[in-house]
């Protein structure tokens, strides 16, 4: 059986790019640039909780850094590298393999390379964590608490699509194979929005990547900013796979739909075109869906002007779904 040692050789040992020092020493090192902050964030994957103990290695490997690089979007931070724990109940080479390419091609292709870690015997659920390191200039970092009245409220991408993915999986939802296929991809391959969030530092005010759904990661940004804000609920873009479904599955998904990876952020209402250019540049698709008010709390107008009576307020670990 491979030892600790050769996993690591094998499947996590890649030549560190430049100056860093990358596996194999105590601890890495890498440069930061002169001027810049270190932004770093960390996040925990459990096996049964975060993915299927049976998706595809493949994706989750891929998937385990893109919700770490997304974090950097969100502050408008560039990736310098990354941090891998791996606690394994029991040694599948097959599907560590698969992790590693998965893990690694994200991180080639987002200019975040591996540079350490550690790996353990697991007497519990394959756990995986990952730590990421970006740097962004100091004091240009995009903030929870930014946010001000009259900013214009945006949207990366589309909503909804790995809301509805994960309960077709989850068998919450009737299984449906075609509405499956078209809405699995952005469960299992999110696409962190680093080169938006980099192009929007000093445009946007606040900005957050979705993670537990838009109603409630923008209430985070809400409550950081000490503000309030108004959603247009028609002009939610929505992914494609959606169509047909009841109203009230469809704005769960909307509102309240986690594991979307995209940016919601706020800018002033005069810098329209400057926000549209930073999309273009990114080649990254951004709708506006409300805006800022001074009054606290978050309302959801209808094509009437109404507010919708309740909000699906998304995921939390320890509380369940609204
Ligand atoms: P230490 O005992 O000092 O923690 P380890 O034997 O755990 O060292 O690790 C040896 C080297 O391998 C270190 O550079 C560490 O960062 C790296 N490493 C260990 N596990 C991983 C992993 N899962 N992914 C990437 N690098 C790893
Ligand atoms: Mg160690």
């Amino acid at each position: 059986m491979a030892s600790e040692f050769d996993l690591i050789a094998r499947h996590f040992t890649r030549t560190a790019p430049g100056d860093i020092l990358g596996v194999g020493d105590d601890c890495a090192l890498f440069p930061v640039p002169p001027g810049m902050q270190v932004a770093v964030s960390k996040d925990l994957l459990i096996a049964g909780r975060h993915f299927y103990p049976d998706a595809d290695p493949v994706s989750v490997g891929h998937k385990s850094l893109a919700v770490n690089l997304s974090d950097l979007a969100a502050m408008g931070a560039q990736p310098l590298g990354c941090l891998l724990g791996l606690a394994l109940p029991s040694m599948d080479e097959a599907w560590l393999a698969a992790y590693a390419r998965g893990f690694h091609a994200l991180a080639q292709a987002s200019g975040c390379p591996l540079i350490g870690g550690d790996t353990t015997r697991s007497l519990h659920d394959l756990t995986l964590s990952v730590t990421v390191f970006g740097a962004v200039p100091a004091h240009a970092a995009l903030r929870r608490d930014a946010a001000c009245p009259g900013d214009d409220i945006w949207i990366s991408g589309e909503l909804g699509a790995a809301d509805i993915a994960y309960r077709l999986l989850d068998g919450q939802l009737p299984a449906d194979a075609a509405r499956l296929a078209r809405t699995r991809r952005a469960l299992e391959w999110p696409q962190p929005r680093l080169a938006l969030g980099q192009g929007l530092r000093g445009l946007a005010h606040a900005a957050i990547d979705i993670s537990d759904g838009l109603a409630q990661d923008l209430g985070h940004i809400l409550a950081a900013s000490g503000v309030g804000a108004e959603l247009r609920y028609a002009d939610l873009p929505r992914a494609a796979g959606l169509e047909g479904l009841d109203e009230a599955t469809l704005q769960r998904a909307l509102l309240g739909g986690g594991d979307v990876y995209e940016l919601c952020f706020t800018a002033p209402a005069q810098r329209r075109d400057a926000v549209m250019q930073a999309a273009h540049a990114s080649q990254t698709p951004v709708t506006r869906i409300g805006r800022i008010v001074a009054a606290d709390g978050l309302c959801v107008l209808d094509a009437q002007g109404q507010a919708l009576p309740h909000i699906p307020g998304g995921f939390d670990h320890f509380g369940g779904v609204a």
